[in-house]
């Protein structure tokens, strides 16, 4: 049977971070799993698993615990994807989605209940619950505020070392930055290209070898995130051989070469497990067949043929991923034409400051699902009893505010897989 013939369990739409966590959970429990989508949030990200950080957004307070600020966001916004979900089962989908990743040479860190201060690429410091082994180093500088030479490079645009040092100078009196050439380039340089370089020893030892002088006098070494591509440790160690120092990555401004390691990381490790991937190609129709099965006709216009599945999950993002659409007339979800909640008046998506502190409306919108994650109908009734919803396209958060992006796609993505196998055992 070719790929196309096959009847899967499950097919995933959307190679987000909630695509790629449902397609996971699915091959892992052991379901036939096909998965389409195009680029997604993933490939943009810093590669920090954000949970829940800040709430409420007006104030931009930031909580420690993200488990109580869970507690709190659920509070204000009944709503809210996780107040669905139960934190054991949050818990248990994070620690799972990590465990992979670090069984692929992408191991992350974080305290068990507490999030961690780290440096953005803006030199700002926002608080997240997993970070990639690679960036580690850098809290423990910041906590400590310790003597760190931050290193940036002629040609790379994205990341300057003294925007760092200015926006944390009064803090962090003993960072200091350097700009030097990156070993065997000159004029513009690409991440990718940069990590793949850094992939020689050879050109380890030059980087090593160009800010020795200026790395004398401190502790740690903080580098843009180019240190590697496939076994970024490797080459952290490595550095940190070479300079007698610590050594960690900050992530450049999108896009960043996190989010294209993490993809490379499911790309690796998901295709071993029998996932059939249908890489960026889009669902075009869904239908529902009289047997109960959907239908996908997936491709490009022109050139599409059709995919049929027991079950679907759609994590189709919200407008950055093309999961919902705003029309003239309102906001749409194009897939299956779920209805989407959304303020009553397009005057209403927005406030008049784009940089308003509540946010702005339209970034609280999105499908309704019920506590198995099915999407509801304009009357609150399931719509497919074989159809769920994790992820961005879930209404009732605004993830960049309250910083939770990773976290609700890898627990809805979760839950909704929990829900498939237990019907699929019956
Ligand atoms: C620049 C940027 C940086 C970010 N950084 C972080 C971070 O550091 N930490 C963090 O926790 N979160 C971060 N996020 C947020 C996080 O990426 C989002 O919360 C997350 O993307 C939501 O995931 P998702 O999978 O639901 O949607 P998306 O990531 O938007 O993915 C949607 C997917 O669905 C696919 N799709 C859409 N329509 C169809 C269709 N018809 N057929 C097939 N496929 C379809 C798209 O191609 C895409 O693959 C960042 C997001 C962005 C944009």
């Amino acid at each position: 049977m070719n790929r196309y013939d096959t009847i899967y369990d499950v097919m995933v739409i959307g190679a987000g971070f909630a695509g790629m966590a449902a397609t996971l959970f699915a091959a892992e429990r052991g379901l036939k799993v096909a998965q389409t989508g195009a680029t997604g949030g993933i490939d943009f990200s810093t590669g920090f698993l954000d949970l829940m950080a800040v709430h409420p957004v007006a104030e931009g307070r930031y909580w420690d615990s993200p488990w109580d600020a869970i507690d709190a966001v659920i509070a204000e916004h009944p709503g809210h994807p996780y107040a669905r979900l139960g934190k054991d089962r949050i818990r248990t989908a994070m620690n799972d989605f990590t465990s992979f990743l670090q069984s692929q040479k992408l191991e992350y860190m974080g305290h068990e209940d507490r999030n961690t201060p780290i440096l953005t690429p803006a030199g700002t410091v926002k608080r997240t619950y997993r970070i990639p082994r690679t960036a580690w180093k850098g809290t423990e500088a910041l906590r400590d505020k310790a003597p760190t030479l931050i290193v940036d490079f002629n040609g790379l645009k994205g990341f300057s070392g003294r925007q760092i040092v200015e926006m944390q100078h009064k803090e962090w009196p003993r960072l200091k930055a350097v700009r030097v050439d990156f070993p065997g380039s000159f004029g513009e340089l690409y991440p990718e290209h940069m990590a793949w370089t850094l992939s020689s020893p050879d050109r380890c030892k030059e980087l090593a070898d160009s800010i020795a002088e200026h790395a004398k006098d401190v502790e740690y070494i903080g580098f843009p995130a180019v240190l590697g591509l496939n076994d970024p440790v490797r080459t952290v160690t490595l550095l940190e051989e070479l300079t007698g120092k610590h050594v960690f990555e900050i992530p450049t401004l999108p896009p960043s070469i996190t989010g294209p390691r993490l993809r490379a990381t499911f790309d690796r490790g998901l295709a071993p497990k029998g996932v059939c991937t249908f890489s960026q190609k889009m669902v075009l129709e869904a239908r529902r067949d009289e047997d109960g099965l959907f239908s996908f006709l997936i491709g490009v216009p022109g050139d599409a043929r059709t995919v049929r599945a027991k079950n679907a999950i759609l994590a189709s993002g919200r407008f950055f991923g093309k999961g919902l659409r705003a029309e003239r007339t309102g906001v749409v979800e194009p897939v299956f034409g779920i209805p989407v909640t959304q303020p009553e008046q397009r005057a209403d998506w927005h406030h008049p400051h784009f940089f308003d502190k509540q946010g702005h409306a339209i970034n609280m919108s999105g499908i309704e699902v019920n506590d198995s994650q099915q999407p509801l109908d304009a009357a609150g009734k399931v719509l497919h009893d074989n159809l769920y919803a994790a992820g961005a396209i879930q209404a009732h958060h605004d993830w960049m505010r309250m910083k939770c992006g990773a976290g609700i796609a890898i627990a809805t993505a979760y839950r909704a897989v929990e829900v498939i196998t237990e019907k699929n055992g019956e």
